[in-house]
């Protein structure tokens, strides 16, 4: 059997390019015969600055959106990566056995470091921690998009390095790679760039949260482009062909389909037919997601029960580690 390990950023709200490249796909999942981990991976986000009472709403709402969305804690274990000390101890370990040169090389954190003046050392060895989220539960498949491919490469390099050196240990993971289904969305503001939670302008992405009026209103202003007819090409057409790419995730209608059936629409037209089936496809999960935050303490409850799950499992893998490395006498 699989042991499945993914996580998601507290950086701002889950939205439709999250939900449909990611979280869908993580709830079936859970379905199968697999041991499923889901973490909302907090350490991560503050790799850039958050303000902290934000920091904390945002990791319940992750929570919360996580369970609307259909993740199952009876089914999959939930937890918040920082109630469990292991990820950061095995990261320490792990940071020893890798090399500067490695983690400059990563393409993420390139692309992230170039908007700082000052790089944080956490933005630098981040790959190392996510490596740690993994190895700590001997993950075999970590779903994740296609920018994140390296870091697994980076994990499970890491998982032999470790093995060569001390014996044994890791099983070197495999990225799963998910979201064919969605691909990836493109934020409705900027059609070349990705939908994102940590892009300033929130205008550019659907949170699951946000009410029907307001997604009506982001896909009024989504940007397209002269061209009034409804067609599919995502090199030429990136906004409207976005358009049609969520419109498939959430009709189920093929793209074909969609083309047909929107024959004689304007763009104008086509955008408000789209905004308001996810609005529709939305309205149960913004419901369930409401129905959560009103019960922050359940929610505590709940986050607390998956980290003592999670702990149990990274003591174990912790205290061979340590064992192995020298940090503690054998038993
Ligand atoms: P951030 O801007 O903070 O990096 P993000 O929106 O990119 O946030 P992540 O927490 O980095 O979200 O990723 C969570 C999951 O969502 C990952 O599996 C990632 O591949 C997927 N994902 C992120 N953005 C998109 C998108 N635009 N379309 C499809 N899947 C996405
Ligand atoms: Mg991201």
């Amino acid at each position: 059997p699989r042991t499945i390990l993914s996580g998601i950023q507290p950086t701002g709200e889950l939205h439709l390019g999250n939900y449909l490249g990611a979280v869908r796909q993580w709830v079936q999942l859970q379905q199968g015969g697999d041991d499923v981990l889901f973490c909302v991976v907090d350490l991560h986000s503050i790799t850039l600055p958050q303000d902290p009472a934000t920091l904390h709403s945002h990791t319940l709402a992750m929570a919360a959106s996580l369970l609307a969305c259909g993740i199952d804690p009876g089914r999959a274990v939930v937890f918040q990566q920082s109630r469990v000390q292991e990820h950061t101890q095995l990261a320490w370990v792990l940071g020893c056995l890798t090399t500067m040169a490695r983690l400059g090389h990563l393409p993420q954190y390139k692309e992230k470091s170039a908007t700082q003046k000052e790089i944080p050392l956490g933005l630098y060895v981040y790959p190392v921690l996510q490596a740690a989220d993994i190895l700590l539960y001997h993950a075999t498949h970590v779903p994740v998009g296609e920018d994140q491919l390296q870091h697994i490469q980076l994990a499970s390099d890491l998982a032999r390095i470790f093995n060569k050196r001390f014996g044994q240990t890791f099983k070197a993971p495999q990225p799963l790679v998910l979201g064919q289904d969605a691909g990836r969305l493109r934020s409705l503001r900027q059609p070349t760039k990705k939908m994102s939670k940590s892009e300033p302008d929130a205008r550019g992405r659907v949170a699951l949260s946000d009410a029907p009026d307001v997604v009506r209103e982001k896909f009024k202003k989504a940007v397209t482009d002269f061209t009034t007819e409804v067609y599919y090409d995502p090199e030429a057409r990136p906004g409207v062909s976005n358009l049609m790419v969520i419109d498939r995730a959430v009709t189920g209608r093929t793209l074909e389909e969609i083309q047909a059936a929107s024959r004689g629409l304007t763009t104008a037209q086509y955008k408000l037919a789209v905004a308001e089936a996810v609005v529709e496809h939305l309205a149960p999960i913004r419901q369930r997601m409401n129905h959560l935050l009103q019960e922050p303490g359940h929610l505590d409850q709940i986050l607390e029960k998956g980290a003592e799950q999670a702990r149990e499992r990274a003591a174990k893998t912790w205290n061979a580690v340590r064992q192995k490395v020298g940090l503690l006498g054998k038993l």
